[in-house]
């Protein structure tokens, strides 16, 4: 059965390409009933920190990609953290050290430095001097109390893979020289752990993006020295999505306020909307379709269908695709979602008072076909819920719109629905209706600009009599006074 993983590093703020590999990972293995293994990579600890451990775990909860096994979930391959797991990594590295998959490096950087440029050889990375050390090298190296390193054995000739991704892609390995994996101080490193890793928790198929290409050549043949001895069943497949590409077809970088997944959060988007985006950066469900659900989405998923040339990152579609969820969410679920943005901005308290929590539903149909984000629903519902004694007027909008032929327009609408038997909706249109643009000849956009000012404080709201009718009669009564001394 297939079983799929996903090991950020936590190091620094979660960005668009990690929800991209999680997601097509979740996808993969839910589309096969499989199992989706997230692990944290944590071994370079100068470079990974708590914070964005939490932040990974946060990003991968606010996104809904639950995992099988992992951190907080736990697991039969455990522990999940690679920092809890050295012991488990020394004894796999002592089981390579006695097999002729490694061996023992004395040189220092300097000497494999000085040796390149001594014999004018381009390829970068250590030379193989301690292949083949003499019991007699071997001692006296020993004897000048250097500490080796272990050295992963590349073997000769070609290498190649069928990529999931990219069809068959071959690696001259003499261009991949011999790779260390633990420190000096016996340190594990990335290039042993990350495969050690896959192996021991059974791993199927590493799906990951392109940037990574250059370490299968590595990982496979360790992926085979496991197996020969017997600490894995397989070698995984792999497959390897493509770059992400932002402004000026250059690559997606962290310097990019848009690069990163909590800007999403933050500015309002929904999960839904950020997935099905993403899912976008390689995959195309259809020729002429770009929105569709998860559900859908591994339903058609296909690994080879995943075009592997860079994807180009636009943020004016992911806000159109996530208005598209906005409005497929129902009003329900939309007010749900919005009640703690509404509190965040300070619209409404928590808890809810009943009467709030009325008005707003009321509301709901007006703002939903309106909104891109969450994020601007406060400025659109804020008239409704403000005391009256705290209501001011957008400064701007104000001094365009309520000059004094604005403010004779509200004054005479005020007189126009102040009268009125029943406070509807289209009692107040007709009236104004009739007052402004009938009687007085006023153009209906000149008519209803400064009423529209006046009522909800700003020049773009949700529809207005709507507006008027649900803040009520006194209210608006008051608020047309105002606008209009
Ligand atoms: N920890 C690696 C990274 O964050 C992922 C390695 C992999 O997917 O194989 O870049």
């Amino acid at each position: 059965t297939v079983r799929v993983r996903f090991c950020p590093s936590p190091t620094g703020s979660p960005h668009v390409g990690f929800a991209r590999t999680a997601l097509y990972n979740w996808v993969f293995a839910r589309q096969h009933r499989g199992t989706f293994v997230f692990r944290i990579e944590d071994t370079d600890k100068a470079r990974s920190t708590e914070e964005s451990y939490e932040a990974m775990v946060g990003a991968m909860r606010w996104l809904g990609l639950d995992w099988d096994e992992g951190p907080e979930v736990g697991g039969a391959h455990g522990p999940y953290r690679q920092s809890e797991r050295t012991e488990l990594y020394l004894d796999v590295l002592a089981q390579l050290r006695e097999s002729s998959f490694t061996y023992d490096c004395f040189c220092t950087t300097e000497e494999v430095d000085a040796r390149r440029k001594a014999s004018g050889s381009k390829v970068q990375g250590y030379d193989g001097f301690c292949r083949e050390l003499s019991a007699e090298q071997r001692a006296a190296f020993e004897a000048e109390e250097r500490r080796p390193i272990v050295r992963f054995r590349m073997p000769d000739g070609s290498l190649t893979w069928q990529d999931l991704v990219r069809g068959e892609v071959t690696f001259e390995t003499r261009f991949v020289p011999d790779f260390a994996l633990c420190r000096a101080n016996g340190d594990p490193l990335y290039t042993l752990v990350n495969p050690v890793d896959d192996a021991l928790m059974g791993i199927t198929h590493v799906l990951r993006g392109e940037d990574l290409l250059s370490s299968t050549p590595r990982q496979i043949p360790l992926h085979q020295a496991l197996v020969e001895l017997g600490i894995s069943a397989r070698v995984p497949e792999f497959g390897h999505l493509p770059l992400i590409m932002g402004e000026g077809n250059k690559k997606l970088s962290k310097r990019d306020p848009q690069a990163h997944l909590f800007m999403y959060r933050d500015s309002g988007f929904l999960p839904e909307g950020l997935l099905n985006y993403l899912a976008l950066l390689g995959w195309a469900i259809a020729a002429d379709r770009d929105v569709f659900t998860l559900a859908e989405m591994v339903e058609a998923f296909d690994i080879k269908d995943v075009n592997p040339n860079p994807a180009r990152f636009d943020l004016k579609k992911a806000e159109a695709i996530n208005a598209d969820h906005l409005r497929m969410l129902g009003l329900d679920e939309l007010t749900h979602r919005l009640v703690p943005v509404l509190q965040g901005a300070g619209v409404l308290g928590d808890p809810v008072h009943d009467a709030d929590a009325q008005l707003l539903e009321q509301a709901m149909p007006l703002v939903a076909e309106r909104m891109n984000k969450l994020t601007e629903a406060p400025a659109m519902l804020d008239f409704l819920f403000v005391e009256e004694a705290d209501f001011a007027l957008d400064e701007a909008d104000a001094a365009k719109l309520l000059d004094d032929a604005g403010r004779d327009v509200v004054s005479a609408a005020r007189e126009a629905v102040e009268a009125l038997e029943s406070w509807s909706t289209d009692a107040i249109q007709a009236a104004l209706q009739t007052k402004l643009v009938e009687e007085m000849g006023i153009k209906p956009r000149l008519a209803y600009g400064p009423v529209r000012v006046a009522i909800t404080g700003r020049r773009i709201s949700p529809p207005l009599f709507e507006s008027m009718e649900l803040l009520g009669r006194e209210r608006s009564l008051g608020r047309l006074a105002a606008a209009s001394s």
